[in-house]
């Protein structure tokens, strides 16, 4: 590395040993969906600018070098609040605006409708309103990156638009629409599934339907959950064989329950929610009704390669290229030249694939930094911090 650039690429000879041979080496990993973690939730009237710091540097462990903070559907002067501290801790935290890739608004505007409208609160939901996202935008400084919304209402297409014209990427998700309805969307610059096959009905017409509808649709990128709850992995191979894997990224959808202990809490924008043994996120007492993850994207390299017949190089490009390429972020390249975003980490692969451990990340490196975990080898001079 030369400073914050990879200067020079030299490959190892195969180690041959892929239970004890040398870590693997990748891109930095970047989360599109992140809705907090540690017991800090970006939906939080209370939100300080120190929490969006904590839970920034928090990703640094799990080798995430990029992610969007992404607040949900909520009463205005919430959504105003963390838009406000969000914006002001990019601007006044260099920890902050070196991991921050641009906010991720899902919601308010999505399906009211039980099943699509998934744990967020319906008296919030409401349908696209350009004057109160060009307000929050404001009070982001810019920093919306992304928007989720369900394009079954009438203003959709318009908004998607002018989204679009801000360079905001549109998604679509926790959605009800029909067919003209997602096209029209598409149409008008829709670009993004938001974690498709979740935020949908339990029960659903066989065809046409939504999920149909989204997976045909070669212009939208489907972003997908892949922590072993949301989708089975029937789902997730079938998915990736519909979509191709260069249409299909990693997110973690990750609340402020990761990285907590199992046991229920009362208190969290959701209500009270459960986190299970097995680290499922559920509505207390409804423990079919997910509540967002708990699971850091790594859980999603491993179960892509446990899941389909791709490989690690495939898991790894949906979590660092592919989001990357998505929202215009020049990391996720293992290139001469790219930006020094590395994550060096163990992932146990038997040889015939059967058996996948669980990654462990060994080291992160952001923008040529060591922000994470410690290098291997002969002493490099890699500057901390
Ligand atoms: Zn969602």
């Amino acid at each position: 590395m030369d400073g914050a650039t990879i200067a020079a690429i030299d490959a190892l000879p195969d180690s041959g040993d892929a239970e004890h041979g040398l870590p693997w080496l990748a891109p930095g990993l970047i989360d599109l969906q992140v809705n907090g973690f540690g017991g800090v939730a970006f939906n939080s009237p209370m939100l300080s600018p120190d929490q969006v710091a904590q839970v920034s540097l928090s990703m640094d462990a799990h080798g995430v070098t990029g992610y969007c903070p992404t607040v949900t559907t909520d009463g205005w002067q919430t959504l105003a609040h963390s838009m406000a501290t969000i914006g002001l801790a990019i601007r006044t935290i260099p920890a902050v605006a070196e991991r921050v890739v641009g906010i991720h608004l899902e919601g308010p505007y999505i399906c009211p409708d039980d099943g699509p409208r998934g744990a967020h609160p319906r008296p919030h939901v409401r349908a696209p309103d350009w004057d109160e996202f060009q307000r929050l935008q404001e009070l982001a400084e810019g920093h919306i990156r992304i928007v989720t919304l369900s394009p079954e209402y009438e203003a959709a297409p318009a908004f998607i638009r002018r989204a679009v014209a801000q360079g905001v990427l549109v998604a679509i998700g926790h959605t009800n629409a029909d067919s003209a309805q997602i096209r029209a969307a598409v149409d008008a610059g829709a670009r993004l599934s938001t974690h498709l096959g979740n935020g949908a009905h339990g029960q659903i017409r066989r065809h046409p339907n939504y999920i149909w509808d989204q997976l045909a649709e070669d212009r939208l990128v489907a972003s997908l959950i892949v922590d072993g709850h949301h989708l089975p992995p029937s789902v997730v191979k079938s998915f990736l064989r519909a979509k191709t894997p260069q249409r299909c990224i990693l997110v973690s959808d990750i609340t402020s329950m990761a990285g907590l202990p199992p046991g229920r809490y009362e208190d969290t924008s959701l209500g009270a929610v459960e986190v299970l043994d097995d680290g499922r996120l559920v509505i207390a007492g409804q423990q079919q009704l997910l509540a967002g993850a708990a699971l850091p994207i790594t859980a999603g390299l491993a179960n892509v390669v446990r899941f389909t017949e791709h490989g690690l190089r495939v898991a790894v490009e949906m979590a660092s290229l592919g989001p990357a390429a998505l929202i215009g972020h020049p990391s996720g390249r293992l290139e001469v030249g790219s930006r020094a975003d590395l994550t060096l980490f163990r992932l146990a692969i038997s040889a015939d694939g059967s058996q996948v451990g669980s990654v462990e990340i060994v080291a992160t490196v952001r923008s040529g930094r060591l922000v994470w975990g410690e290098l291997l080898g002969e002493p490099v001079d890699v500057p901390r911090g």
